[in-house]
């Protein structure tokens, strides 16, 4: 199951690496740097300087040109303005994937003609956003406009020019695989076959990035109005039969059927036969495009050449072969016995997550393609051997009944994004978490995977978001230690998910009792997050004392997890209204912490100074004498409460900071909300 797209549980999480491993960069940094832009534009190579000067590409901002570059339903993307001279270099531009044609901007260090072209196309757009649009339809244009702004384009951009031959060969398989497979998700959803009817450029865009006509944005998904096709607003999923659909209850209606457990099964299509309904497997409803995939998945595989792939190599065939057959069983066992250590890649391929299709009963076909973060892999290694210290120094503060236990560390896998197709790539936001496969006995028998996609929300324009959200709340001081760095994330990211090994966790009873019982099953979810984020604060100090992390590290990591949970509190504290209303995990866990920091004065909130943006009045301060004390103050605390099973510590510390008034949730939901959503987008250079 996935964690939510837009809930970012990893939203602090990194690309490179901690400890000095080959961090990627934007393209723009390992291609030759092209001066100030003196590049020459189309049709200057022959004429004289004198005649043709150097065409500059200054006409608007970065953060405009991409956003028109979407609405244009261009696959340009302006990276960063490396040297920060306002001009769009050509060391500074991607070509984005998924996207209807595939054009190349540059050429050497010089741009294309296509490039030139379309480089007027969105400065023109930017100027008169609604030139040549019909009266008739300019209302439903507008929105769809707004509803593309909703998202701001975020790029996940991969460099594999100066890889072994035969990673390129396999990359450009997998990226095969992926264009393949996001056909298949189209059939599936039932909108490969309204593309014709969307007519205009605007349209065509939004169509393309939320995978049908529908708006996606907050506000704008909600209207009606907003779509891709004047006057659709409903698709017809393949996976049922299409008349059925018409009906807002069909979902219930196919469930109380005698048969519909078989109808129901996850790898299949519900058909009508003529008498009723029958299931259809996915390899016959979709018979053309799943031999396509498998034909590309064994080519991919025949590319591996490293003796070191195997586990690789015995996976990518046997997904060809359920590509073929429709039992997915001998890949989920191929798949289970890959892990960090005997593959670099990280490859997830077939039908697997539900919550696509409004019954939640059909899977939706997906390509997670990914490198394993190397990072991640050499924190591991340094925090195995202090894991049974770590796990001795919780237990001591959770104190009795709990004792301590020896303990080994089942991290997640960490991965580093190549592309997601198919029902992986949403509209805005992205998964930042999940746990596979969901069905069969690889599932049931626990030997899944679990993965933390490790380096989105890591560009430099989510950074700088963060950043600015930093220095809306917290004052000069205390901001500066605010670090634009993948790093004090992904540390934090390790030491939760290493603290979710130590201590009093879910099978550990008290008195008998599991954490279920004894706080109630969203409670018991606050606690274990909260057990594992205090313990992500409460291990720097460990680490620090083992000469693991600097004086410097340990308080860029302090900043980065507390403007963490500024962002985790901003997104609410429930989900659901009366009865169906739950806690949020992290949200509440991170109004705890910030309560907790509150009343122990190692962060205070001064109402009278500036934030470190210079514009917003009020703002928190960081102490950071008072910082160590209070963490481990909120560990006895936590573990504590844990330890002892006791339910009414548990419920009392929430509704003190969750739902009572000493952490300012409005005032810090109104900083954090200024900034648009992130809409992820694709580059590859092979
Ligand atoms: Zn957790």
């Amino acid at each position: 199951m996935k964690a939510s797209p837009v809930v970012a549980l990893f939203l602090s999480i990194t690309a490179s690496s901690l400890v000095g491993c080959g961090s990627k960069k934007p393209a723009a940094q390992s291609t030759a740097g092209s001066g100030t832009g003196a590049t020459a534009g189309a049709g200057t190579a022959t004429g004289s300087k004198a005649a043709m000067p150097p065409r500059n590409y200054n006409a608007i901002s970065r953060s405009d040109f991409n956003r028109f570059a979407v609405r244009a339903n261009l696959p340009i993307y302006w990276t960063a303005d490396v040297d920060n001279d306002k001009n769009l270099d050509a060391n500074e531009v991607a070509s984005l994937l998924f996207y209807p044609s595939q054009t190349a901007w540059t050429k050497g260090n010089a741009f294309t003609p296509a490039f030139d072209q379309a480089y007027d196309t969105i400065v023109k757009l930017a100027a008169a956003p609604d030139a040549g649009i019909a009266e008739a339809d300019l209302a439903r244009a507008k929105l769809v406009g707004a509803d593309l702004d909703g998202g701001r384009a975020t790029l996940v951009h991969n460099d594999f020019s100066k890889a072994p031959a035969d990673d390129k060969a396999f990359v450009a398989h997998m990226l095969k695989v992926a264009a393949l497979i996001d056909d298949l998700y189209a059939l599936q959803n039932g909108t490969a076959t309204l593309a014709p009817q969307v007519k205009d450029t605007l349209s065509q865009s939004l169509f393309r990035r939320n995978r049908g006509p529908k708006c996606a944005a907050p506000g704008t998904d909600s209207n009606p109005a907003c779509t891709a096709i004047a006057g659709l607003n409903k698709v017809a999923f393949d996976v049922y039969p299409a008349d059925i659909q018409k009906a807002d209850d069909f979902c219930a209606v196919l469930e109380k059927r005698k048969d519909a457990e078989a109808l129901l099964t996850p790898f299949t299509v519900v058909r009508a036969d003529g008498k009723g309904f029958k299931a259809v497997p996915y390899t016959e409803a979709y018979q053309a495009p799943m031999a396509a995939i498998a034909a590309e998945l064994r080519a991919a595989a025949d590319a591996v050449k490293s003796p070191n792939e195997a586990p690789l190599i015995t996976y990518l065939r046997a997904a060809a072969q359920s590509f073929t057959d429709n039992n997915w069983q001998p890949a989920d066992e191929a798949w289970s016995k890959m892990s960090v250590d005997n593959s670099k890649w990280y490859v997830r391929v077939g039908p697997d997550e539900v919550y696509w299709e409004p019954c939640a009963h059909k899977a939706g076909f997906h390509l997670t393609f990914a490198l394993i973060n190397q990072g991640s892999i050499a924190w591991q290694k340094k925090l195995v051997p202090v894991q049974q210290d770590m796990e001795n120094s919780i237990a001591a503060r959770a104190g009795k009944p709990y004792t301590a236990r020896k303990v080994t560390f089942h991290l997640p896998d960490f991965i580093d994004i190549i592309v997601n197709a198919g029902d992986d790539r949403d509209a805005l936001g992205a998964t930042i978490g999940q746990s596979l496969p969901n069905w069969g006995p690889v599932a049931n028998e626990g030997r899944g995977r679990t993965v933390a996609m490790s380096n989105l929300y890591q560009d430099p324009d989510s950074q700088a978001a963060r950043k600015a959200q930093a220095e809306s709340l917290l004052d000069a001081t205390s901001a500066a230690n605010y670090f634009v760095s993948p790093e004090p994330g992904l540390l934090s990211t390790i030491l939760h998910e290493a603290t979710h090994n130590l201590g009093p966790a879910h099978e550990y009873k008290a008195y008998g009792k599991t954490d279920d019982a004894a706080f109630g099953g969203p409670l018991a979810s606050v606690y274990e997050e909260l057990k594992a984020q205090t313990g992500g604060l409460y291990l720097v100090e460990f680490l620090r004392g083992k000469g693991l992390l600097t004086d410097l590290q340990a308080k860029q990591t302090y900043t980065d997890c507390i403007v963490w949970a500024f962002g985790h509190i901003s997104q609410g504290m429930y989900v659901g209204t009366g009865k169906a209303k739950t806690r949020k995990a992290y949200s509440n866990l991170a109004a705890i912490q910030i309560g907790f920091l509150l009343d122990k004065g190692a962060l205070t909130f001064d109402a009278n100074i500036m934030a470190a943006n210079g514009t917003d009045k009020g703002a928190f301060v960081i102490h950071h004498d008072k910082l160590i004390a209070a963490i481990n103050d909120m560990m006895t605390t936590v573990a504590g409460i844990k330890a002892r099973g006791d339910g009414k510590a548990a419920n009392a510390l929430a509704s003190k900071y969750v739902d009572g008034a000493v952490v300012p949730h409005k005032l810090i939901t109104e900083r954090y909300l200024r900034f648009p959503k992130s809409s992820f987008v694709f580059a590859v250079t092979q």
